[in-house]
């Protein structure tokens, strides 16, 4: 099959032809239609995150067909988990002490096959396009995990306008929630878009908010937007920090976390909780903003989420 692969952090990837990937007990073979990049799978190319084993595929948001029955399935992140820590136990799979994950400890999408575990993929309907479920599988559903986490909020602040916040977007609109969408100042096409997604107010993040939040997601790797959203948000506001990685977060007076504001991360995603976005996606309904790009091309599509020259999701296309 032809890959994409991880030989070193920060070496483009090298693309090749390489033996097909043997399933083994309890996985499933899957022909990849389309893989969609997230800024983890940059943060592992760039060695932020350290790969146990090279080389690597990188990849995590899989559309594609079992080989066996030609059903269509997903592969998320979350590639397997133990079932038997306390965290399994209690319902916290995301956060289990030997969980496994996509692109990382396992193989990923950015293929023409994959194997994933039977029990960890995700049933998708044939519709729509895969290059447009793509994006749901991380981007939409860890986004939809940090919005859950924020509470019940009228007032949202959306901090960095990439995949998951235009994805996120649309879901808080659909729930009535009011979205004030912060990107790097001068960020023209971030804005419009966040407009198009039902933000009643896009602005960069020297901009003041108009109004005060009763919670922030924060989706851009920048520390130095976590006392930006601290100082946004309301009394018994929340904050939640959606990235797998973010740059150090600067001392800030303990004035901005008083009042009993709530500072947090997301880990990860619980099979519960993609099976809850996926019923909700079709009712909103989602639409992704694709950018698609070939195999062949898969560098150039991580330069493009590198240099933010990229709005919306982008997509690798294997079909
Ligand atoms: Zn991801
Ligand atoms: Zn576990």
């Amino acid at each position: 099959m032809r890959a994409a692969l991880l030989d070193r952090p920060r070496a483009p990837l090298r693309i090749a032809d390489v033996p097909d990937p043997a399933p083994g007990p309890g996985d499933a073979l899957i022909r990849v239609e389309a893989c969609g990049v997230c800024r983890t799978d940059l943060h592992v190319a760039d060695g932020d995150l350290r790969a146990p084993r090279l080389p690597l595929v990188l990849g995590h948001q899989i559309v594609g067909r079992r080989v066996s029955d030609g059903a269509r399935v997903g592969v998320p992140w979350l590639a397997w988990t133990c079932g038997e820590c306390p965290y399994c136990r209690e319902g916290r799979e995301n956060l289990c002490d030997s969980a496994r994950f996509t692109g990382l400890d396992r193989d990923g999408g950015f293929a023409e096959l994959a194997v994933a575990d039977e029990g960890h993929c995700l049933a998708l309907p044939e519709a729509p396009d895969a290059l447009a479920i793509a994006p749901l599988l991380c981007a939409g559903l860890i986004g939809h995990r940090t919005l859950r986490l924020a509470g019940d909020p009228r007032r949202l602040g959306i901090y960095g306008f990439g995949a998951a916040a235009h994805i996120v977007c649309q879901v808080a609109r659909w729930e009535g929630r009011r979205v004030f969408a912060v990107t790097r100042d001068g960020d023209a096409s971030a804005q419009q878009l966040a407009r198009e997604v039902g933000a009643e107010w896009a602005g960069g993040a020297s901009d003041p908010i108009p109004a005060p939040l009763d919670a922030a997601l924060i989706f851009a790797p920048a520390g130095e937007l976590v006392p930006l959203a601290l100082k946004a948000v309301r009394k018994g506001g929340v904050v939640v920090c959606g990235g797998i990685h973010m740059s150090d977060i600067p001392a800030f007076p303990y004035a901005l976390l008083w009042g009993e504001r709530v500072l947090r991360s997301v880990a990860n995603l619980t099979r519960a909780d993609a099976e809850a976005f996926l019923r909700i996606a079709p009712q909103v309904p989602v639409r992704a903003s694709v950018t698609s790009y070939r195999l062949e091309d898969a560098n150039r599509a991580l330069d493009d989420l590198r240099l933010g020259q990229l709005t919306g999701a982008a997509v690798i296309d294997l079909r």
